[in-house]
């Protein structure tokens, strides 16, 4: 062969001039320019050295490429977003020379001296250029069930891919560069067994071919072998399942390859193809070339086919897995308890907070995201805004343990019996209840009281002639309410004391109306009768006509007792009469089983811990019974009675101190005994949640405008007052004078009033009736300043009663309606009427007095009785439209919505003004 530049061999072969030249120049040839000549010892050299590169010069039987492919995934991720993931494939693909193995079959088969992989190529020159590209066709077409398997078994890094087997392919021939065009070829076939399919499907070709159409049989039946030892190869790797895919593949392959072939092998018989030189390297090596380059087009295009078709499947399954839009609005259901956050509801919902909010504004509410709605109000906005609402029991978890102890209260079997009455006193303010007590009790709990005032919540039974009575001290009716609130119902009896003296005062009535709220049946003690002032008859009077307590000599059925806690005269009549009721009532409890009852109060002793008065109400309460009491829990550690003497168990309707709880629950709150701590647990930390709940929403109801609020939407406006003086006698005068403030729409009501400082109870009785605190001279204590501060309640100090009487007027003031006032502002008569055509009848007019407004209301006289109120249409001097006309000129008049203005009529100009009123 002819010496050739290195740009010709490169033209030639195909491939970059540069590419090349760095070829020859790994290979130890010294050519750089590309008009440089290439011998053919040049050429073989240069070969060598590829061969050598691709394994081929130095015997290698097989060649092993490794392939490492690094992408990223796109995948479609929750919420619409997607996320980026690296996939990392490593691919390993092990090609056996397919000569080698010839080789030791055939040596004879072997046509070109040097090319030891030409076998098959050589023996099938007549294989023509069309044959050949339809089998190419063939393959190509098949290529894509087969990819499709591939993908299936992708995990598996043995599988022969078939952009590795073209890479394989252009590694291959770019090998061939300086090589015969058989050897890339040849090569070309052991590639791949979808080569092998290939020259097996030629071969079939050429079986309709007269010339070397044995020996290409023969060279197919040993393509078809050294494909089966390959498959057999990666067979051993692969799994079962994968090779018969294969074998599927291969065989639909074969089918196909075999009907092209026919097809080629009648258009073969037809005319004569030309038979490629064997000796014309160049053409061969083209040709090589040619075909690698054609298998690159078709690559880069399924290439490019196979990512469209993944994009198109991406979308597929984002549309499959990803964010449906609903179709209909989802209905969620909300759970309600008795008062929710703005920011819960919402979430609940399923919605923003701010819509939430935009639906209660619509409905009137100004509420904040995270403020608190009530019940009613949630469920509202729950309907306005389309989902469903369940109301929560909050007590679910509690009723569940309740129930279950009190059936095992019936189990235990504890027969009802007759329990002692649990008389609660109640009553003005130093009418004597904890004296009355106190000389019950024989002791003097009274003498020993800060300033007098009964401080806590005392217990104690007594026993009498008829049998044992407990009784229970509170510092006034909003401790009896604000237990009531809490559920209990400790109270069997109450007994209105009342100071023969003074009278029925506010706390008295009141006292009245909150048994009677309660159903419990009122015994009325007339105390201090001792006193030389005492008129009972007055008393008897008053609670007659005003609270319609009939007394039994009246032929009501409530027993009035004149009583002195001083000299104790009547006192025994007193716990008589208690006990009469108490047998009217046949108050009846089961006196065993697990104890259930009601806190009576609770404090923290510095010595001994968390003392806890309780009454229990059924059952048996016995030394080291779990209880569980408001949100604490704990185990009786000692038990003691009023007296402080140690017992070890109490029945019903005795009250008991007990030491062992973990914190101090509150008047009211009921108690039970738990038979397992677990259990004990888990209710009072349910509880210690919603008690926060509780106290949250409370918070926002005592601040004073809220409280103003509430009272407004009342009949009569009351500013609720708790008062606590320095001295009594500026107590009495301010009540007199708090009294004497407002009328019938508005007034100032003392619900709690006494001497010295503001403590816990005051300020509960503050937080219970919503008031607002008084101190006068007094300053609040530690404790009581805690829950005004806590619960938001107003405190005020003074020194001067004028100053409070002021405060307390402007207070009032502020929720009196002003008062509207009417005031006329002109009259013009009407002098004339006459048509126009834009206002129809128009009254020319005289001022006759003040001034007529373009802007104010007018009203129609007609002998001087109204006819018509309403507004100007327009108000004119001449042709000119003006807002005002004085007295003594003349305008035209047109009123709106008023046609019928007659001559003699009178026109008035009114104003509505808001006056503010004061007391
Ligand atoms: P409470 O605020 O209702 O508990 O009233 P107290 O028991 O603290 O009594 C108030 C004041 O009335 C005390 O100074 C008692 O001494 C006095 N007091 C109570 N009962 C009687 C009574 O029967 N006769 C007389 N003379 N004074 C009494
Ligand atoms: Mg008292």
């Amino acid at each position: 062969m002819a010496e050739v530049t290195v740009k010709q061999l490169a033209g030639v072969v195909g491939i970059p001039v540069e590419k090349l030249l760095k070829q020859m120049q790994a290979a130890g040839l010294e050519h750089a320019t590309e008009d440089q000549a290439v011998s053919d010892t040049e050429k073989q050299q240069l070969l060598a050295h590829l061969k050598k590169e691709h394994g081929q010069g130095s015997g290698d039987k097989k060649i092993t490429l490794k392939r490492k492919s690094v992408s990223k995934l796109k995948v479609s991720g929750s919420q619409g977003r997607s996320k980026t993931v690296n996939v990392e494939v490593r691919k390993k693909r092990t090609y056996v020379k397919r000569s080698a193995v010839d080789e030791e079959q055939k040596p004879q088969e072997e046509v070109v001296e040097e090319g030891t992989l030409a076998a098959e190529e050589s023996a099938a020159p007549e294989v023509d250029a069309a044959t050949e590209a339809a089998v190419e066709d063939a393959v190509v077409e098949e290529a894509v069930p087969v990819e499709r398997e591939q993908e299936v078994a992708e995990s598996s890094k043995e599988q022969p891919e078939p952009t590795e087997q073209k890479a394989a392919l252009e590694e291959v021939a770019s090998t061939a560069v300086t090589t015969s065009s058989v050897d890339a070829a040849s090569t070309t076939a052991t590639s791949g067994s979808k080569r092998s399919r290939r020259a097996e499907a030629a071969s079939i070709s050429s079986t309709a071919k007269v010339d070397g159409k044995k020996l290409v049989a023969e060279k197919a039946s040993k393509i078809e072998q050294g494909s089966k030892k390959k498959e057999a190869d990666a067979g051993l790797q692969s799994t079962k399942a994968r090779k018969e895919a294969e074998e599927k593949a291969r065989q639909e392959t074969l089918e196909n390859a075999q009907r092209v072939a026919e097809e080629l092998a009648k258009r073969g018989n037809k005319s004569e193809k030309p038979v490629v030189e064997q000796d014309d390297e160049d053409v061969l090596v083209k040709q090589a070339f040619e075909e690698s380059i054609a298998l690159e087009e078709k690559r880069t295009k399924r290439k490019k086919d196979k990512r469209i078709k993944a994009k198109i499947l991406a979308k597929k399954s984002a549309q499959q897995h990803g964010f449906t839009q609903p179709t209909q609005p989802i209905v969620r259901e909300v759970q309600l308890s008795d008062q929710i956050i703005v920011a819960d509801l919402a979430n609940q919902m399923s919605v923003k907070g701010a819509e939430v909010v935009k639906e209660l504004m619509k409905m009137g509410v100004m509420v904040t995201v995270n403020q608190w709605i009530d019940q009613e109000t949630a469920i509202l906005a729950c309907e306005e805004m389309g989902h469903k609402y369940v109301i929560r029991s909050e007590s679910e978890l509690e009723d569940k343990l309740v129930s279950s102890i009190n059936d095992m209260a019936e189990q235990s079997g504890g027969a009802e019996q007759t329990r002692a009455p649990v008389v609660t006193i109640m009553g003005h303010v130093d009418h004597g209840k904890t004296s009355l007590l106190d000389y019950i009790r024989r002791s003097k709990v009274a003498s020993v009281e800060a300033g007098g005032i009964t401080q806590h919540i005392g217990a104690y039974h007594v026993e009498t002639d008829k049998g044992m009575i407990t009784f229970l001290d509170t510092p006034g009716h909003a401790a009896f309410t604000a237990m009531r609130a809490r559920g209990a119902k400790a109270t069997d009896i109450v007994v209105l004391v009342v100071a023969a003296d003074d009278g029925m005062m506010p706390q008295t009535e009141e006292a009245v109306d909150h048994a009677r709220a309660a159903g419990v049946p009122i015994v009325v003690a007339v105390n201090k009768i001792d006193k030389e002032e005492a008129d009972p008859d007055r008393v008897l009077n008053e609670l007659a006509t005003k609270k319609e307590l009939i007394p039994e000599e009246w032929g009501g059925d409530v027993q009035f007792i004149n009583v002195s806690a001083h000299t104790g005269e009547g006192v025994d009549d007193l716990l008589d009469a208690c006990s009469l009721q108490a047998e009217i009532l046949e108050l009846k409890a089961p006196a065993s089983g697990p104890a259930k009852g009601v806190v009576v109060e609770a404090r923290l002793d510095r010595g001994r811990g968390v003392v806890a008065t309780l009454l229990v109400q059924a059952g048996e309460l016995k030394q080291g019974d779990m209880i569980l009491a408001g949100p604490y829990y704990g185990r009786v550690r000692a038990m003691v009675d009023e007296n402080s003497s140690p017992i070890d168990k109490a029945g019903p309707s005795i009250p008991v101190e007990i030491l062992g709880l973990a914190g101090t629950p509150e008047a009211g709150d009921q108690f039970l005994v738990v038979p397992d701590e677990r259990k004990a647990k888990e209710v009072a930390e349910f509880r210690t949640v919603k008690q926060r709940e509780q106290k949250l929403a409370r918070q926002q109801k005592a601040k004073l405008e809220n409280i103003f609020d509430n009272i407004a939407s009342e009949e009569k406006a009351t500013v609720n007052i708790v008062l606590k003086t320095d001295v009594r006698g500026s107590l009495e005068a301010l009540q007199g004078a708090l009294a004497d403030l407002g009328n019938d729409e508005v007034s100032v009501c003392v619900v709690g009033a006494g001497i010295g400082g503001i403590n816990e109870s005051d300020a509960n009785l503050a937080l219970t009736t919503g008031a607002v605190v008084i101190g006068f001279n007094v300053r609040a204590d530690s404790t009581a300043r805690k829950i005004l501060q806590e619960e938001n309640i107003e405190i005020r100090y003074y020194s001067v009663i004028y100053d409070i009487i002021e405060d307390m007027k402007a207070a009032l003031t502020g929720l009196l309606e002003p008062e509207l006032r009417e005031e006329i502002l002109g009259v013009a008569e009407v002098r004339d009427v006459f048509r126009s055509s834009k206002f129809g009848a128009v009254a020319g007019c005289m001022v006759v007095e003040g001034s007529l407004f373009r802007n104010k209301k007018i009203r129609v006289l007609r002998d001087e009785v109204v006819v018509f109120e309403g507004e100007l249409e327009s108000l004119r001097r001449f042709k000119d439209d003006v807002a005002e006309v004085r007295q003594g000129t003349e305008c035209g008049v047109a009123v709106r919505g008023y046609k019928d203005v007659k001559e003699g009529d009178k026109i008035e100009a009114f104003d509505v003004k808001e006056i503010a009123r004061t007391l």
